[in-house]
């Protein structure tokens, strides 16, 4: 199967690292869990829009995002078995080489540009399952659907999408598998 898999958030912990990041040089005390809402400048209340996402503007921050628990082995073991797998991300041209160099092919060297598609219009790419945490990533497109759980997306009802939500990578792995076993799309 071609398998499209949505960088931030999925694959690393991008909140996570912004929030630490936020608390560090804003002095605010915010927790990851805190995030509720895809904006994540609604959980720093006393900080400006453009405060909230400075780290990514700053060029040592990719360096310090984490990857996913399971990510890594679980893609791996996905190619091994034959699957082709894109990452499929919406980054900012501005910060893409940093988080490129220091954040995916860091903690993800089995991949390559080759398998990297830049694009905020996810519904456009063909691929047989999507695997992302935003919800407006998982209206339309021809794909089937996983919804990566976590705290901003559990406000979102995935069935209105006709999408699965999943909990961690065991499971990316375990919806994959019966995918892979009944032919069709979405
Ligand atoms: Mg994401």
């Amino acid at each position: 199967m071609v398998i499209l898999v949505d960088m931030d958030d999925v694959l690393e912990q991008l909140v996570e690292a912004m929030v630490k990041y936020n608390n560090t040089h804003y002095g605010t005390d915010v927790h990851s869990y805190d995030v509720v809402e895809w904006n994540l400048a609604k959980a720093f209340p006393t900080l400006t829009r453009e405060m909230v996402y400075s780290p990514e503007y700053d060029e040592d921050f990719w360096s310090t995002v984490e990857p996913m628990p399971g990510a890594d082995t679980v893609l791996q073991r996905l190619i091994d078995e034959g699957h082709e797998v894109y990452v499929v991300t919406a980054s900012t041209y501005e910060t893409l080489k940093q988080k490129m160099d220091d954040l995916l092919f860091r903690w993800f060297p089995f991949l390559d540009w080759e398998h990297v598609i830049i694009t905020s219009n996810k519904h456009m790419i063909n691929g047989d399952v999507l695997i992302d945490d935003g919800p407006h990533n998982l209206t339309g497109g021809s794909y089937r659907k996983l919804l990566f759980d976590r705290p901003h997306n559990r406000s979102f009802d995935e069935k209105i999408v006709g999408a699965v939500r999943v909990y961690d990578w065991d499971g990316i792995y375990e919806q994959i598998s019966l995918m892979a076993k009944t032919p069709g799309k979405a």
